[in-house]
């Protein structure tokens, strides 16, 4: 058929998993889908803290994006785009041939490597890519529970994601008295409310974690950290949490950037390429500028899946009005959490409940 036109969803990050997932109900008319990732299934970083503390098996955290593909009618190509010809209209892999497409969009989140750290590439682990960081965890523990590993470890950036992952790491080790220290080069905890900064840095110091902050990582060796007012942490692991760096290669798409981040008008078109949608971490709303969070990628699955059946139908697009605000919730190590919306603090472990309910159900419908 001449008239097919080619989508190619570029990750199977979360927006992607839940058109796919709303594709098997209602296909897209006319149209084949291909869906490009690196592994078939894509992590739920939500549950990751509670995976390190132990709550969560692997497979919890997966989404099998091979099951959704085959649902939904699409082609699920097992790769890593490097590049987008958009006068080809190309998308270009990674040592495979490239994929053409009609309308693509992208949804690959961020990366925390911190390659401007000497050392960092052959002595840390970044946070993100999750399948990573969850092996390397378990090799360290194997490692550390035989003796062969000291129980200490530095933890690159102070932020929520830094903050949640080694209290989920304290928790996990408590009983081998683990050395953990947060190393942020600003201040600890800068986007989140005061008094609930004030509880979690109650927290952190409850479950034993360390902290520095203005202080910068100047290296990472195969024994540690070495800072900039010339001290140093020893550490058998060291994990990267610190960053939200957008992919490199987004730099060659000519597509314009913001912060390396793909521009996109509310429609979650790029701003100067109708053909090219972007969601999810790696779009930069430029009519509604948000933090990256889960949440926002999972609120932009209807309105990208709409917009895209409206350009192949030639309809009204809708545009996606994101929320000001969400309820942060941070997970505490054991089963609770602490919450904050509008400046006000919450927690318990009631709240952990909630969590795990939203988190579960959010799971529970890509395997249906
Ligand atoms: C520890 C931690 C806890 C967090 N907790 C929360 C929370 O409680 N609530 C919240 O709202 N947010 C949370 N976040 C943020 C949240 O994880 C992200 O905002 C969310 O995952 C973004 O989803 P996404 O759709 O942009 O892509 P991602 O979930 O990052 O998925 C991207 C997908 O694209 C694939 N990919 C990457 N590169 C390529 C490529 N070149 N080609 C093809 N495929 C590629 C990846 O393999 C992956 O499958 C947390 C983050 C961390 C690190």
């Amino acid at each position: 058929m001449t008239d097919m036109r080619d989508i190619v969803f570029v990750g199977g990050g979360h927006t992607h998993a839940l058109v796919l997932h709303e594709l098997a109900a209602r296909p897209l008319p006319g149209a084949r889908v291909t869906v490009i990732n690196p592994d078939p299934t894509a992590p739920y970083t939500g549950m990751l803290p509670g995976f390190i503390a132990g709550h969560y098996a692997r497979s919890e955290l997966e989404i099998d994006l091979a099951h959704l593909a085959a649902r939904a009618g699409a082609r699920l190509v097992i790769g890593r785009a490097g590049g987008l010809d958009r006068d080809a209209r190309e998308v270009q892999l990674r040592g495979q041939a490239p994929i053409r497409y009609d309308l693509v969009s992208i949804d690959i989140g961020i990366t925390s490597d911190l390659p401007q750290i000497p050392g960092y590439g052959a002595h840390a682990v970044s946070a993100k890519p999750l399948g990573t960081y969850a092996r390397a965890w378990e090799d360290w523990r194997v490692a550390q529970a035989t003796g062969r590993l000291a129980p200490q470890i530095a933890v690159i950036g102070g932020g929520v994601a830094g903050v949640e992952l080694a209290m989920a790491m304290a928790y996990r080790l408590r009983g081998s008295a683990p050395e953990i220290t947060v190393i942020e080069a600003a201040r600890l905890l800068p986007n989140i409310g005061t008094r609930a900064r004030q509880r979690l840095l109650a927290h952190l110091a409850a479950a034993g974690v360390r902290w520095r902050d203005q202080v910068q990582v100047v290296e990472v060796t195969p024994q540690g950290v070495r800072l900039s007012d010339g001290g140093g942490i020893a550490a058998s692991l060291v994990l990267g949490a610190a960053g939200s760096r957008p992919q490199d290669w987004l730099r060659g798409t000519g597509l314009e950037l913001i912060d390396g981040f793909i521009a996109v008008d509310p429609f979650l078109r790029a701003r100067n390429d109708p053909a090219v949608f972007a969601v999810g971490d790696c779009a930069h709303m430029v009519h509604a500028p948000r933090p990256k969070a889960g949440v926002y990628a999972v609120r932009q699955a209807p309105y990208l899946l709409a917009n895209l059946r409206a350009t192949l139908a030639a309809g009204g697009l809708r545009p996606y009005r994101p929320q000001r605000d969400y309820l942060k919730l941070v997970s505490l190590g054991g089963k609770s959490a602490l919450g904050e919306k509008w400046g006000v603090p919450l927690e318990g472990h009631w709240l952990w409940q909630i969590k795990n309910r939203i988190d579960a159900r959010f799971m529970r419908q890509f395997r249906a």
